[in-house]
């Protein structure tokens, strides 16, 4: 018969390691965040002092004016939304690499757009967001929290300054490699 006692001085496991039996040996297993986890608990108006975002019932968006009434008022709770979070976690899912001499006398352009398109995703999902620019002249080197923001960013080269792109997804895995080139 099972001796399901718990034996003294043995921790009692925790949710995180009896899942992590389930989770795929090709997957990173990513602990969640604890103050996201809390704040979804949270009743009542969740906001995040850091990006502005704005949380009703479990759903993130942005409302400049609103988040201005909100951050006043009693019982409206300050969390980091799940993006910051990702962003603190350095939790990626896409890289874009843009080269071309063209990005060298159209640097304040590029950069511009890049952010334009970071934007343009949060407004469709608070997660989306370019973690890190990297500019070395004729090449730029973006890091982005989801593989739609990496690829919508190079979608953008493409229309801007034609080139060839190439999107390169690792197999089993969330990720997205971009690359966008023209001579
Ligand atoms: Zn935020």
């Amino acid at each position: 018969m099972p001796d399901n006692r718990p034996i003294p001085g043995r921790v009692k496991p925790t949710r995180r390691s009896l899942d992590r039996a389930t989770v795929g040996a090709s997957e990173d297993w990513r602990p969640p965040d604890k103050k996201y986890q809390e704040g979804e608990d949270r009743p009542g108006t969740l906001i995040c002092p850091r990006c502005h975002a704005i949380s009703d019932i479990k759903r993130w968006y942005y409302d400049e004016a609103r988040y201005e009434q909100l951050k006043d008022q009693p019982g409206t709770g300050m969390i980091n939304c799940p993006g910051c979070d990702r962003l603190d976690r350095q939790f990626y899912e896409g890289e874009v690499h843009l080269r071309s001499p063209l990005l060298v006398q159209n640097k304040q352009q590029a950069l511009a757009m890049i952010r334009h398109q970071e934007r343009e995703a949060m407004q469709e999902n608070p997660i989306a967001r370019v973690a890190a620019v990297q500019d070395h002249g004729e090449e730029i080197a973006v890091i982005t929290t989801t593989p739609f923001l990496a690829e919508r960013i190079g979608k953008e080269f493409k229309k801007a300054f034609d080139g060839r792109l190439r999107i390169s997804k690792l197999p089993r895995e969330k990720f997205s490699r971009v690359y966008w080139e023209r001579l």
